[in-house]
């Protein structure tokens, strides 16, 4: 079972576990994923799509549990940010109560987010983080956070067996044109013409990792022995200044955009870049795909969705 397996990443995921032969019941409710996500997928006799809600309790019998579901952007987790903890922190106890009950393995999309605005760099599993609790992205923080508690306090409390991942930005194909995102928005805004909108001055950094890797990432970690419960960081350590990737977009696609300065979003974070030591070691993991390569494919989907 994937919850939020319409979005961005479980939509990739489905695919995969697919391809391996696996059966995949896909929870969403379209709240940022799309039916259009998974259209290829429908069809297929191992693949089930289900609208629920997972703030809600369900009852299924399932073997293993990616739980995905949470609105990732910014725009997004900021419209309803009572729904957006809500779904973290009551998603978390319903799926890890189904855990316990059916005696699945679940996992937990947990973020880079919860190390906050980060006062040590890069940023290792040990780091607890910088993060206010009640700014406009403290749903977001806090819900993830909370979320990582009850999944620790489940596998010592009922034994529930747990693997929890620190998801560094990702960038790929099917992420949402308008989700805000910062690749999708700048190819999305080359790819027309219009001003590439760069927040603050640019010298914030992030650290961009292509999907496919963290897929390969996710799938080794399920599949670690029990007792690897995580936190494990994924993510691409190549870090980037926000201003170059605009450069880097511009330079791929052309046209006749400009850089443009908005003002930065509070709380927003000056530097990001993971330290996936632990991912080598446990999972033999690493990123494989750089961001020259990974920007061409997804310049190559969102050229081809604009057309469309
Ligand atoms: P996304 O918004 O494309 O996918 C999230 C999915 O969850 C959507 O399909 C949405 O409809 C669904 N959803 C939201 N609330 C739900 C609810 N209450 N019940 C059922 N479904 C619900 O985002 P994504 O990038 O695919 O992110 C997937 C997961 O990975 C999220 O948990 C996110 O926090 C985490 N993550 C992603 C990134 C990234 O860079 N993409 C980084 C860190 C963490
Ligand atoms: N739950 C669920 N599906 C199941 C089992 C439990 O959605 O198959 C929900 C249930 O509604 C409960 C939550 O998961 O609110 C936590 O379950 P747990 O058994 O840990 O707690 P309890 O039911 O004892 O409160
Ligand atoms: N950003 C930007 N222009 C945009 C969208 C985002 O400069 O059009 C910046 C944003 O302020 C942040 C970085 O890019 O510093 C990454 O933003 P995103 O929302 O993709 O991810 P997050 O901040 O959650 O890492």
């Amino acid at each position: 079972m994937i919850t939020g397996g319409a979005g961005f990443l479980g939509s990739h995921l489905s695919e995969r576990l697919l391809n391996e032969g696996n059966d995949v019941l896909c929870v969403d409710n379209f709240y940022s994923g799309t039916k259009d996500n998974v259209s290829h997928l429908v069809g297929n006799p191992h693949f089930e799509l289900m609208r629920h809600d997972v703030t809600f309790p369900l009852y299924v019998e399932v073997d293993e549990i990616y739980n995905l579901a949470c609105p990732a952007s910014p725009i997004h987790y900021q419209r309803d940010p009572v729904q957006t903890t809500k779904t973290s922190v009551h998603g978390a106890i319903n799926m890890l109560g189904l855990a316990k009950r059916t005696k699945a393995r679940i996992f937990q999309a947990s973020t880079s987010e919860v190390y906050g605005d980060p006062e040590v760099h890069p940023q290792e599993e040990s780091y607890w983080g910088r993060v206010n609790p009640i700014g406009i992205r403290s749903c977001y923080d806090e819900g993830k956070r909370c979320a990582e508690t009850l999944f620790f306090d489940y596998y010592r409390q009922h034994k529930v067996e747990i693997k929890v991942v620190r998801i560094f930005n990702t960038y790929g194909p099917r992420m949402h044109p308008n989700d805000g995102r910062v690749v999708s928005n700048f190819i999305v805004q080359a790819l027309r013409g219009e001003d590439i909108t760069i927040y603050g001055d640019g010298s914030q950094t992030r650290s961009f990792c292509y999907v496919d890797d963290l897929i390969e990432g996710f799938v080794r970690l399920m599949a670690s022995p029990a007792g690897v419960t995580g936190p494990i960081n994924i993510g691409n350590p190549n870090e980037f200044t926000i201003k170059e990737l605009a450069e880097a977009v511009l330079a791929k696609v052309g046209g006749k955009s400009r850089l443009v300065f908005n003002p930065l979003p509070s709380d927003d974070p000056k530097q990001r870049r993971p330290d996936v030591t632990l991912a080598k070691n446990t999972l033999d993991w690493q990123p494989r795909v750089q961001l020259d390569e990974g920007l061409d494919k997804t310049i190559h989907y969102f050229r081809n969705f604009l057309k469309a």
